[in-house]
């Protein structure tokens, strides 16, 4: 039954023929790494999926990190290390999030850019 719905589904056969491209694809990108992991190391950024977060979703995944650590336990000042261009966009963008964390927690919060940080990278210091 499922057979020849398959050899009558014009659809189904062109499914069929992209999924054997991707198999050719698969078989190259496994025999890559061998070769280039002599001499190439894996990307510290994206650790090898070419792509990163924008600055954005790390400035919001940030902010969520940040309202959940600063309500488990009572410090006057939490200090932000953030990579250069995620602690710019929370002080440019997000300072009235920033002020409202500050007022419900009754706390001081220091943004700090780190100039080796990489994207994804955070730390909080509570004092
Ligand atoms: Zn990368």
């Amino acid at each position: 039954m499922l057979k020849t719905h398959l050899k009558t589904d014009r659809a189904r056969t062109h499914v069929g023929r992209i999924s054997k491209f991707g198999l050719l694809e698969m078989t190259r990108q496994r025999v890559r790494p061998s070769i280039e992991y002599t001499s190439y190391e894996p990307c510290k950024y994206c650790q090898g999926r070419g792509i990163t977060p924008s600055v954005e979703t790390l400035a919001l995944r940030f902010l969520r990190q940040l309202q959940v650590d600063s309500l488990k336990e009572k410090h006057a000042c939490i200090r932000a290390l953030l990579p250069p261009d995620v602690a710019f966009y929370l002080l440019n963008k997000k300072r009235k999030e920033i002020l409202e964390i500050e007022s419900r927690r009754d706390c001081g919060i220091l943004i700090e850019a780190q100039p080796d940080m990489v994207p994804g990278e955070s730390r909080l210091l509570f004092e």
